[in-house]
């Protein structure tokens, strides 16, 4: 009784209820908490290690938004499926879009950070690359809490095109950013159909069991194959797994 009680009073606690409208929605199973101590970055795609999570535990992550046309599209699936994502947001399309960006924060999405203008910047010097860093910080927490700061109120970040060094990698871990890259990709920077987008991610993540799955909220074939990847999931018996920062500073809300 006394877990109970502690449950509904915890603010992401009620991600794991029931969906309004829609009883069988694939929904949130659970909160995971991820701090840079224990797990500095994630993602077997780039780095040894990923999230704890249990057989056929998913996470969804969305690059490069937000962006009119898609984003909303996919925040309406997610919401549809009271699905709880992460969105890695690119600074300049934040400064275009900021409305977009301040939607996905209510809806009670965990939002990363993806630089400014996403350059590739383990080919800079590394006060550059880091300045292109805190540029996106900057501009993603203007938009979302009126404050330009470089200290992130959700401490995710996430390298364009995966491409890091150890010199970053160490400095982001030092500031207590986690590093997040992915175990499965839809590979959707290649233009297929919506229907060949759902068999190519489903096929990778029958066969990975569980991870953190890679989307970009900027491309239309996976805005358009969004709702019926998540019924697939809900069929086949997946669970999605909310990743929040450990000690409550993040956006949520
Ligand atoms: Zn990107």
């Amino acid at each position: 009784m006394a877990i109970a009680a502690a449950a509904a009073l915890a603010p992401m606690a009620v991600a794991a209820g029931p969906c309004p409208g829609h009883p069988d929605a694939l929904g949130t199973e659970r909160v995971l908490a991820v701090d840079a101590t224990s797990t500095p970055r994630v993602g077997r795609k780039s780095f040894p290690d990923t999230l704890p999570l249990q057989r056929k535990e998913l996470v969804l992550t969305f690059d490069d938004g937000p962006w009119p046309g898609t984003t909303p599209k996919v925040l309406d699936a997610l919401k549809n499926e009271c699905v709880r994502a992460t969105f890695f947001l690119l600074g300049r399309n934040v400064a275009a879009n900021p409305a977009i960006a301040r939607r996905e924060l209510a809806e009670g999405h965990s939002l990363g950070h993806h630089t400014f203008s996403h350059p590739l910047l383990s080919r800079m010097a590394a006060a550059r690359a880091e300045a292109e860093i805190d540029r996106g910080i900057a501009q993603d927490e203007f938009a979302l809490t009126g404050q330009r700061r470089s200290d992130p109120g959700t401490p995710f970040f996430q390298f364009p095109g995966f491409a890091s060094n150890r010199a970053l990698l160490d400095r982001l871990q030092a500031r207590h950013i986690v590093v997040f890259g992915a175990d499965v990709w839809a590979s959707d920077w290649v233009a297929m159909s919506p229907q060949q987008e759902v068999m190519l991610i489903i096929g990778r993540i029958e066969r990975a069991g569980s991870g953190i799955v890679l989307f970009h909220d900027t491309k239309a074939q996976t805005a358009a194959m969004l709702p019926a990847f998540l019924r697939e999931l809900k069929r086949r018996g997946y669970s999605i797994v909310h990743v929040v920062p450990a000690g409550n500073r993040g956006n949520s809300n």
